[in-house]
């Protein structure tokens, strides 16, 4: 029986060890509690070890032992005892690099000498091949990339980025690029997409692109630039409209809008903890919706949005990647070549930066450590409306009737 599955298997004398294997069972990465079950005695010194997983995650269970080459746990368990998987890699070092990042800033990884090897112990060779293989770039391109990345990996990764910073645009749009196709390479080869994270987290925390590429672009440009941009979404109409809008007013990322979209709406507002959407509607016009939506390294704590937009939103008839954010895309693109969807989260970010602090825009954009946006979450959200309001009303934008 395929589909029924006992996650949570007992020992059994009788139990043929081969039949283990046709079971699905969970991981020790995973589990909550492995132990020691029994011995037999008999001509089998096996033992079996019983794990608990979700439900839930057993078929994420089940693809994770794919992709690292297991047809069943006690392949898995085997090459674990014998030291044979996981391979340290550079993934591990990565995550310890990545949580440094995360708690104690760049300084602390140049604590640990190991977690920088990913990078420098990096095969530029096989990184040539992919990228002339794979990618199909131009053998001078990739003669390129490989030697602005063997440049200057050391001082992007470390505290040396200071180096960095100050080398003209060309040469920081080089390197940017440079990081960011090793991410793809290093996706590529080890299916993690980690590296890409830390590289753009690395660029967007030392400012890199500022001044410098597209990305950078919004956050230099006057009032003038960004109220004239904004005019032309305000003055889109119809359904397209509408989501154009309110991908404007909320930030939101293109899957948290429709997750948003999808989402049931539980009423219970007394600190309820369950997992749909949570929305405060306040007397200035404006909803508070607490989405808490993780995945990976991007968040979404809440957002802040007109509550007759919101209400709009939902009541669309369906609300779709191809169909809706593709063809608001276009749309956007018919009305200003150099705008996208994408551009929108950024106007966003930038109109709410006019009144509230960076950090406070950042909580709202998903960009946020927890503990800022939990205590924004209980204390400060009235605060962070009003700040809303007001900075819309600088482009004279109201929400009241
Ligand atoms: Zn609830």
């Amino acid at each position: 029986m395929p589909q029924k599955i006992n996650p949570d298997i007992e020992t059994s004398e009788n139990q043929n060890p081969h039949s283990q294997t046709q079971k699905q069972q969970s991981t020790p990465t995973t589990e909550k509690k492995t132990k020691y079950v029994r011995k037999s005695p008999l001509k089998d010194n096996r033992i079996s070890l019983t794990a608990r997983l979700n439900e839930n995650d057993l078929v994420i269970f089940n693809q994770r032992l794919k992709l690292f080459g297991f047809s069943s746990l006690n392949e898995m368990v085997r090459d674990f005892t014998k030291s044979k998987f996981p391979v340290v890699t550079e993934d591990k070092q990565i995550d310890n690099l990545y949580q440094n990042q995360q708690t104690g800033g760049l300084k602390s990884l140049l604590e640990g000498g190991s977690n920088r090897d990913f990078y420098e112990r990096a095969d530029t060779n096989d990184m040539h091949k992919y990228y002339l293989n794979v990618r199909k770039f131009h053998p001078n391109t990739c003669r390129d990339i490989i030697s602005y990345f063997k440049r200057f990996r050391e001082a992007f990764f470390t505290e040396k980025i200071d180096e960095i910073r100050g080398l003209t645009p060309r040469v920081k749009s080089k390197i940017m690029d440079a990081l960011r196709k090793f991410g793809q390479y290093y996706l590529y080869k080890y299916n993690n997409d980690q590296v890409i994270d830390l590289v753009e987290k690395i660029i967007r925390r030392h400012s890199l692109s500022v001044g410098n590429t597209d990305h950078g672009k919004l956050y230099i440009v006057d009032d003038h630039y960004l109220e004239n941009k904004l005019k032309l979404v305000f003055d889109m109409n119809g359904e397209i409209g509408l989501i154009v809008k309110f991908g404007l007013f909320s930030g939101l990322r293109e899957d948290e809008l429709i997750y948003v979209y999808g989402k049931q709406i539980c009423t219970n507002l007394s600190g309820c903890v369950c997992e749909k959407l949570h929305v405060m509607e306040k007397p200035n016009g404006i909803s508070i919706i607490l989405v808490q939506w993780h995945r990976g390294h991007k968040k979404c704590y809440f957002t802040v949005v007109p509550t007759e937009l919101f209400k709009a939103f939902r009541n669309l008839e369906s609300f779709s990647y191809k169909a809706h954010i593709r063809s608001a895309h276009s749309y956007i693109k018919t009305k200003d070549e150099t705008l996208n969807f994408m551009w929108l989260r950024k106007a966003h970010y930038n109109v709410m930066c006019r009144t509230m602090k960076p950090f406070e825009a950042n909580i709202l954009a998903g960009r946020a450590k927890t503990v800022d946006a939990k205590h924004y979450a209980i204390y400060e959200l009235d605060s962070m409306t009003n700040k809303y309001v007001e900075a819309w009303s600088k482009y004279r934008i109201n929400f009241t009737h």
